[in-house]
């Protein structure tokens, strides 16, 4: 299979945005006590069976998440919100001046590149300015790799993987303060609940040895892989955790562990356990060392798909909905 890498900044069209129109008649969000994804279509909406897995994957997420956050406005009157900020593939959406609760995603599939090459990718867009969570994301998918995907059954896996990283896995633990040595052969998250839960759970002991879950570096990857900084500091390390829901590469069969999960309580989500499905770390580990991990993908490359890249939160919204560029540096 041809790696995939990410090319959210891709070819531009004009734009519908169906069943998400939001102006400043839009209905305030109805205050309750469950967790809500909001899931808009921009462009066409697919059919079938991607439209299903995207359906699936917010309905899981919404299984998993049990806490309503905090109500967060988003633009105003007077300026309004353009998602094109955030990702050029939004153009045609009419700007953001409305009440979120909880979690408004924006999707859109198109053809892109045909099969192979760009899938697309995912990530938060705005983050709230007291917790830290998303209030918006986004995702944009190419419709040819979304088909192909269904046809081998492997839709869902990738669409709830891309889906988790909008709300949180692998883009906010840098902006809430538990990844570690990011960029380095070190990097590792050190979100306490998700490191208990690897040892106490997935029988990583030696994994996360020193209570933290060790992140991807790409240095046991083959080149071929195309790991590199889409993949870096925002997946678990496929060499340890290899068949895991949120690694970088999906294998055969990626079971949403109780340590993802548990990662999701250390941004300051509360979740629902017992929807984590069986998982052990693989034992004993990969060897470390360049290379060491590519024999391995190589030999089970029929069933491998590299995912995109994720896409880190772009701004930070205020109680009075005024946005904020993060800087990274
Ligand atoms: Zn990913």
């Amino acid at each position: 299979m041809m790696p995939r890498t990410l090319a959210l900044a891709g070819a531009l069209g004009l734009f519908v945005l169906v069943g998400g129109c939001t102006d400043s008649t839009a209905p305030a969000a109805t205050n309750d006590t469950t967790f809500d994804i909001d899931l808009r279509w921009v462009g066409t909406k697919p059919t079938g069976t991607v439209a299903t897995a995207f359906d699936a994957a917010a309905a899981r997420i919404e299984e998993i998440i049990l806490n309503d956050l905090q109500a967060a406005k988003v633009g105003s009157k007077e300026a309004p919100f353009d998602l094109t900020k955030c990702s050029a593939s939004m153009t045609g959406t009419s700007a953001l001046d409305e009440i979120v609760d909880d979690l408004v995603i924006y999707a859109k599939v198109e053809a892109i590149d045909g099969v192979g090459k760009t899938l697309g990718s995912a990530g938060p867009c705005l983050t709230r300015v007291t917790g830290g969570l998303t209030v918006v994301g986004i995702m944009r998918f190419d419709s040819a790799d979304l088909t192909d995907l269904a046809n081998k059954g492997r839709l869902n896996a990738v669409v709830l993987h891309e889906m988790l990283h909008i709300v949180g896995v692998g883009t906010l633990w840098r902006r809430r303060g538990i990844l570690a040595d990011s960029g380095l052969a070190t990097v590792r998250v050190t979100g306490p609940l998700a490191a208990t839960a690897c040892v106490s759970d997935h029988g990583g002991t030696t994994a996360c040895q020193g209570g933290a879950v060790p992140a991807e570096n790409c240095l046991d990857l083959d080149a071929a892989l195309t790991c590199g900084v889409g993949t870096i500091d925002s997946h678990w390390k496929e060499s340890v955790f290899q068949g895991e829901l949120m690694t970088g590469y999906l294998q055969t069969n990626n079971p949403l562990s109780k340590m993802t999960l548990q990662s999701l309580a250390d941004l300051g989500y509360i979740v629902r356990l017992t929807t984590a499905e069986p998982y052990t770390v693989p034992t004993p580990p990969v060897a470390i060392g360049a290379g060491a991990m590519g024999a391995s993908l190589r030999a089970a490359s029929e069933e491998l798909i590299v995912l995109g890249a994720p896409m880190a939160p772009r701004f930070v919204v205020d109680e009075l909905g005024r946005t904020t560029p993060i800087r990274y540096r």
